[in-house]
């Protein structure tokens, strides 16, 4: 990554080239000027990472009408829950881009959203039931390293594998070395859904996660509480959570995330729209942040929440959330945070 410390110099640098300390002020500049100036695309060509997007949702509305040459609806303002979100999903996008050949262009159109928006670090979530559908590992590999290569071949590529939290655990920790045994993924996550089962019932899956050097994230304190968020990370190991919202009702649980660094993978629009957060103006990123826990900004389902990175950075700066500067920091941390991977 380009935001080391004390950038050496270099014979190109000496010739006039910026070192990476001056590229690195020079985009704090441009982000910082983009949010006060409301201006897309000053933060569009701003360096961003988005460590929690669900591959199959994270294209854009607007790249996929198109690419199918129609126009696919607007979302509503706020969805009923999870269930509401699956649904309108389900019955205004999906029937346009189901199967495989659906599957591949929002795949490709994620990446291309990715090269879009400078994102240049990437965390992008696949479950192992579209791996089987693509013929398996290797035909996935190709797949996703093509459409990668492609669009945004210079972005630190982090690929996720996901289970839904009804999925069997103990059959899936049985075989999901056939996914995790060649070092494609960089960590494992749960979604789908918080009180289907305890945490506990995970343990094999991570288990097996952990033996492989997998990071090890989870949905939760998305709608679950303070101590879901706790029990979580204590019973499984995390060392990031996805979401994890509700854990600013717990100065205690911050504590823990803040003394542990735990990173938060923060949704704003997710959480707004699916009513787990009242308003961006009083998202718990200000009190987590505020109360030294470290979050990062992402999209989730992008094609869902219709919100792309640089915008949400702009939502959270105009409702008076955090200031550019915190906006800032977060941001430049999300990118140089590779490290947690190799914990
Ligand atoms: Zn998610």
């Amino acid at each position: 990554m380009e935001f080391k410390k004390g950038g050496e110099a270099t014979n190109l640098q000496s010739a006039g080239s910026p070192t990476a300390e001056e590229q690195r002020e020079r985009m704090r500049e441009l982000f910082l000027e983009g949010l006060s100036e409301n201006d897309t695309e000053k933060l569009l060509r701003v360096p961003k990472s988005d460590l929690h997007n669900h591959s199959t949702k994270g294209c854009r509305r607007a790249w996929l009408s198109e690419q199918l040459k129609i126009k696919l609806p607007e979302p509503p303002e706020r969805f009923e829950g999870l269930a509401g979100m699956q649904e309108w999903f389900t019955t205004f996008v999906k029937p346009f881009c189901a199967g495989k050949e659906g599957g591949l262009i929002r795949w490709e159109g994620a990446f291309a959203e990715a090269a879009r928006n400078n994102i240049k670090r990437l965390s992008m979530n696949f479950g192992a039931q579209e791996i089987e559908l693509f013929g398996g590992m290797s035909a996935f590999r190709r797949i996703i390293e093509g459409f990668r290569s492609k669009h945004c071949p210079d972005t630190v590529f982090e690929p996720e594998l996901t289970y839904v939290s009804c999925c069997d655990t103990e059959v899936e920790a049985a075989r999901i070395e056939k996914y995790i045994s060649d070092g494609f993924f960089r960590s494992v996550d749960v979604c789908g859904g918080e009180d289907v089962k305890p945490v506990e019932a995970f343990v094999p899956l991570y288990r097996k996660a952990e033996q492989y050097g997998l990071m090890k994230r989870m949905h939760v304190g998305e709608s679950g509480s303070a101590e879901d968020v706790r029990r979580a990370v204590e019973v499984l190991g995390l060392s990031e959570v996805h979401h994890g919202i509700h854990a600013a009702e717990s100065d205690e649980v911050m504590r823990f995330l803040a003394d542990n660094r735990i990173q938060l993978n923060v949704c704003p629009s997710s959480n707004v729209k699916l009513g787990y957060a009242d308003s961006y103006k009083d998202h718990p990123i200000k009190l987590l942040y505020e109360n030294g826990v470290k979050v990062t900004v992402n999209t989730d389902d992008l094609l869902i929440f219709d919100s792309s990175v640089e915008n949400e950075y702009l939502l959270l700066y105009q409702a008076g959330t955090l200031t550019a500067n915190q906006l800032n920091e977060i941001r430049e941390s999300a990118l140089t945070g590779e490290i947690s991977c190799l914990r």
